[in-house]
C-alpha cells in the first residue's frame, strides 16, 4: 500500500468509479457486505474532486445463473428494478454523471463494470487514462473492475478505504487486494489525492 506520503494529483484524465453502492450490498440488503454504508461517507467526500464521476449498478434479470435458485453461489439481490437494486441513500448520486449497468446477461457472473458493458468506450470517450476505483465489493466486483481496467489499457487505482469486502471465505478481502497489486493497481488511500 502506498503510504509515502506521496501524494496523487487528480487530473482531467482521471475517472472515480463508484462499483455497486446499492441497497442490496449494504446493511440490510439481500446480499449485504459488512459496513459496506461506511464507504459512502469517504466517495461522497471524494467525487467532487473529479473531473468524470462513474457508477455501476448490478443489474440482474431473475433468471440469472449465478442465483442459488439456478445452482450458483448468490442469493438474490440487484434484481432489475427492486429497490435493492437502487443507489443507497448515504451515497450522493448529485456529482455522479454516468452509470453503467452490468450483469443483464444471465449466463455472465457480471463481476466487473467492464464485463458486457461499454464502460472502456465510455471511459475512452472522455479521454480517461487513470481510473480510481471504490464502492463495493472488495473481493469480487470491485476486484474484477479494477483488473479489467488494467486490461482495457488504463492505469488503476484502487481506493483502500473507501471498499469493503463480502468475506464468503475469511482473507477474501485482503487476497483481492494481493490479486489487484499483483495485476498492476495500486492500492492508495483516499488522503492520498491531492
Ligand atoms: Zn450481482
Amino acid at each position: 500500500m502506498q503510504s509515502t506520503g506521496d501524494a496523487i494529483h487528480i487530473t482531467e484524465q482521471d475517472a472515480l468509479i463508484v462499483v455497486d453502492p446499492q441497497n442490496d450490498f449494504c446493511p440490510g440488503g439481500s446480499l449485504a457486505v459488512p459496513h459496506g454504508d461506511d464507504v459512502f461517507p469517504i466517495v461522497n467526500r471524494i467525487m467532487p474532486r473529479f473531473r468524470h464521476v462513474l457508477a455501476t449498478q448490478d443489474w440482474h434479470p431473475p433468471e440469472h445463473r449465478y442465483f442459488q435458485t439456478y445452482g450458483g453461489p448468490w442469493p438474490y439481490h440487484c434484481l432489475q428494478g427492486t429497490p435493492g437494486a437502487e443507489f443507497h441513500p448515504g451515497l450522493d448520486t448529485g456529482p455522479i454523471q454516468d452509470v453503467v449497468r452490468k450483469g443483464t446477461n444471465p449466463e455472465l457472473d457480471g463481476y466487473s463494470g467492464f464485463a458486457g458493458t461499454d464502460l472502456a468506450d465510455r471511459l475512452g470517450r472522455r479521454g480517461v487514462q487513470r481510473v480510481f476505483v471504490a464502492g463495493l465489493a472488495t473481493d469480487y466486483c470491485v476486484k474484477a473492475t479494477a483488473i479489467e481496467a488494467i486490461g482495457h489499457g488504463f492505469e488503476a487505482y484502487v481506493l483502500t478505504d473507501a471498499i469493503r469486502a463480502v468475506e464468503v471465505e475469511e482473507g477474501d478481502g485482503e487476497r483481492a487486494l494481493e490479486a489487484m497489486a499483483e495485476a498492476g493497481a495500486k492500492l492508495i488511500t483516499s488522503d492520498a489525492l491531492a
